[in-house]
């Protein structure tokens, strides 16, 4: 494509100058003309294709001093290259000049052929600038449009993961051989495997776009490390390591924090201990010190959610250490990078995407902390990741080892996985409890996916219980005044009208009807979506694939 001829702007008084340098330069450049320094500002602001600025300096009204630092003090005006244009010679004006934005300077009386190789350097700057510009607003875009699609396409596998994992999940308790059982174990492994990849990359993509936020709510410290380890446990039993709990007994109960993100790094930084370590153990520590004394709005603004008190500010520290392979020193630096794995010959033999550590070290940083690393490199001998993070505890409530249930104040909580329990400490992380089966419950399923339907009224009846189906938000609004539900399970995202709107409506009912739990069921994962369903009134959040545990306990 031909570039356009560039335009030059000559601001000068003398008329005279003005039209011997339009003679000179007519054949290459489109000329405009300013008489003064207020005509070439007026010009300036409505002519938004002008290459280079030509500026006399001594002018009556403005001067070209002053007209310089008005130009480059408009945001829109700014990246304008003027170069002064002046029968003044000395160094002082120059260096004014310069300072002020200019970015070349002529002596008047000029040398043609000087000025018009001046010119020419930089129309030539000016066109690379909006390239760089145009190429900057380019990657922009297109990184926004990746990260949507992501985001978009994380959706749309999950749908269908749902189906996968959850027919595999009724499928076990169905009568099976054993090489149907190890089948079936396989189609469920790889469809949580294929899980935690989908929300890995559709973090990262937030992380890029600087999207991803932290969602504060008030939450209990246990609960929070005790399901992240009902995640991993299993594998470090399968490996038969020693998996050790250790929580610091003095720190308070409650906390303000995103929870859902800090399960997240933990369940990370422990999986990531097992899977690097063949033998031996993985010791999990949870401690902690007051960092402030007063309200904080560390953690995305704990005060702010739901209007709680926080008191204190603690610095929880999470170890994690195990007696893995250990990592190369000259490797630990990269480690929290996204998509750095130690070594090739490492990522055939373990596999993964190189994402999680980056994940992890972002989210620290947004809970006003860090992490990092210590290993002698030695296999067998070892890592040790140390994690911080910066959070305000709830006003008024007790220790971690006080009341019932906890260890005594002074002795830390230990609890081990895959070893004989030491049966002096009570343990604080009971993995084993037997879950009750859910109450009787009268249940509306609103979802539009005849699959999933399937799927989730399956896992019901498992669990002894039925559910009346409805297909989208208006027949769940027109089901809530006919009947009286204990519990909807509500997709979010269904035709004609979504859960968020659906459960809104049904929040307006008439104050005598009787208002059922809303549990949003959606295969949008982000704390956003979580909190616009808690905003439209719903009471809880499962993501899809929903597993037969997280039901009966949301059912519970
Ligand atoms: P992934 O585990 O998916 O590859 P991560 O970002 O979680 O991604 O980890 C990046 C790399 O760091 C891993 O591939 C591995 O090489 C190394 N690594 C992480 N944790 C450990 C550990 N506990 N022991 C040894 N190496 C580790």
């Amino acid at each position: 494509m031909e570039e356009p001829r560039p335009t030059l702007l000559i601001v000068d008084d003398e008329q005279s100058i003005r039209e011997f340098i339009h003679e000179l330069f007519k054949d290459q450049y489109d000329i405009l003309q300013a008489a003064d320094g207020t005509d070439a500002l007026v010009m300036l602001e409505s002519e938004d294709a002008i290459d280079v600025v030509l500026l006399d300096i001594m002018m009556p009204g403005l001067d070209g001093f002053e007209v310089l630092e008005i130009l480059k003090s408009n945001p829109h005006l700014a990246h304008l290259r003027v170069i002064m244009l002046s029968a003044k010679s000395d160094v002082d004006s120059k260096v004014r000049a310069f300072a002020a934005g200019a970015v070349d300077f002529v002596n008047k009386p000029f040398e043609v052929s000087e000025l018009a190789a001046r010119l020419n350097t930089q129309v030539r700057l000016s066109r690379a600038d909006a390239e760089l510009k145009q190429a900057k607003s380019d990657a922009e875009s297109a990184n926004r449009a990746k990260s949507e699609f992501l985001a978009n396409m994380s959706h749309e596998i999950r749908t269908p993961l749902n189906a996968i994992i959850g027919m595999s999940e009724l499928l076990t308790t169905t009568p099976l051989d054993a090489t149907q059982r190890d089948y079936v174990g396989i189609i469920e492994t790889s469809g949580n495997a294929l899980l935690f990849l989908i929300s890995d990359i559709l973090d990262y993509s937030k992380i890029e776009a600087g999207m991803l936020e932290l969602h504060p709510l008030r939450f209990v410290l246990q609960d929070c490390v005790q399901g992240a380890l009902d995640l991993v446990k299993n594998k470090a039993w399968e490996k038969q390591l020693r998996l050790t709990v250790e929580l610091d007994p003095g720190l308070p109960r409650e906390f303000v924090g995103d929870d859902h993100r800090l399960r997240q790094i933990i369940v990370n930084l422990v999986s990531n201990a097992v899977k690097f370590t063949e033998r031996g153990s993985v010791a999990i520590a949870l401690a902690g010190q007051e960092a402030a004394s007063s309200s904080s709005s560390l953690s995305g603004g704990a005060t702010a959610a739901g209007g709680l008190e926080t008191e204190r500010v603690y610095r929880l520290i999470l170890t994690v250490q195990d007696t893995g392979v250990g990592i190369p020193r000259e490797a630990q630096s990269r480690l929290f990078q996204k998509f750095s794995q130690v070594d090739a010959s490492t990522t055939r033999r373990y596999g993964g995407t190189g994402l999680g550590l980056a994940i992890c070290r972002r989210l620290s940083e947004l809970m006003g902390g860090g992490i990092e690393v210590e290993s002698a490199g030695v296999p067998g001998q070892g890592s040790i990741f140390r994690c911080t993070w910066l959070m305000p505890a709830i006003r008024h409530r007790q220790a971690i080892g006080s009341g019932s249930g906890g260890a005594d104040g002074g002795r830390a909580l230990v609890v081990e996985y895959g070893a004989v329990r030491d049966p002096a400490v009570t343990p604080a992380l009971d993995l084993a409890q037997p879950t009750d089966p859910p109450p009787r419950l009268r249940i509306l399923l609103a979802e539009d996916n005849p699959i999933n339907q399937m799927v989730t009224l399956k896992l019901l009846k498992h669990l002894g219980l039925q559910a009346d189906v409805v297909n989208n938000g208006v027949e769940a609004v027109e089901a809530s005044k006919q009947s009286v539900y204990d519990v909807i399970l509500m997709d979010v995202q269904m035709p004609e009208l979504d859960g968020i709107g659906a459960s809104r409506q049904i929040r307006q009912l008439p104050p005598n009807h009787r208002q059922p739990r809303i549990i949003a069921l959606t295969a949008n994962a982000t704390a956003d979506d979580r909190q616009a369903c808690l905003d439209a009134g719903m009471n809880d959040f499962a993501t899809k694939p929903i597993r037969m545990e997280k039901l009966v306990e949301l059912l519970l």
